[in-house]
């Protein structure tokens, strides 16, 4: 039963999180401690995952994008989609992660130091970098929102029946996580220059991979942090 419920979890996780070529880990550094720029100076918890999950930046690279995100567990658990816990076993068992998810209530959970690159991105291009391809994962910082989309944009990975059964209230995003966003991004924006406040710099997932990625999605309002919604 254990088994069977954690491959269920793990297939949906999968399904929304895994890069498909993420280059392996490297666990030579430790979360604990950074310094300067990679520290956040806004109010996070911190709920850190293993180095499996993440690997070492090269040296020589600056940290330019911001990539957003949606996740849930709407597949495996429909009516209780948002227990961290649940979401954070998944990221340490197929060792995928983002640098920061923020739950409904707007609370900031830190998961992997800036210092190290998250793997959330996988393959993709973005069109106005289109000389680039795959490599967003070493050049950006991930943040996961605890939210569920439009029923097409789920149905890759929850049937209808399933999505039936998600209360509407756990559908789209919340005032506080966009307040609390928001304040994150000002902080990231503080300590990385090359990140401008604009869509080339912070951009989507649905942007980057568009054949397989529907996050953060037509529901996620990008006028709430003061960007255009294309
Ligand atoms: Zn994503």
């Amino acid at each position: 039963m254990k088994k069977s419920y954690l491959t269920t979890t793990c297939l949906l996780f999968v399904l929304f999180f895994v890069s498909s070529a993420f280059i392996s880990s490297n666990s030579t550094n430790s979360y604990l401690g950074g310094e300067g720029k990679f520290v956040p100076t806004t109010k996070v918890t911190p709920k850190l995952l293993s180095d499996k999950c993440s690997r070492n930046r090269s040296s020589d690279a600056s940290i330019t994008h911001v990539m957003l995100h949606f996740c849930s567990n709407a597949a495996q658990k429909p009516t209780n989609p948002y227990n961290l816990k649940d979401i954070l076993n998944v990221f340490e068992t197929y060792k995928v992660s983002a640098h920061y998810i923020i739950d409904r209530e707007g609370i900031i959970h830190h998961l992997v130091n800036e210092n190290r690159a998250a793997h959330h991105a996988g393959k993709g291009t973005l069109s106005h970098e289109a000389h680039r391809h795959n490599d967003l994962n070493g050049r950006s910082i991930g943040i996961e929102m605890m939210a569920i989309g439009t029923q097409t944009e789920m149905s890759k990975f929850i049937s209808t029946s399933t999505y039936q059964k998600i209360d509407k209230k756990d559908v789209g995003f919340t005032e506080a996580q966009y307040k609390s966003l928001d304040r994150l991004l000002k902080d990231i924006e503080s300590r990385h220059t090359d990140i401008s406040h604009d869509r080339k710099h912070i951009v989507g997932h649905d942007q980057y991979a568009p054949s397989r990625r529907s996050d953060p999605g037509s529901l996620f309002d990008w006028k709430k942090i003061g960007l255009t919604q294309n």
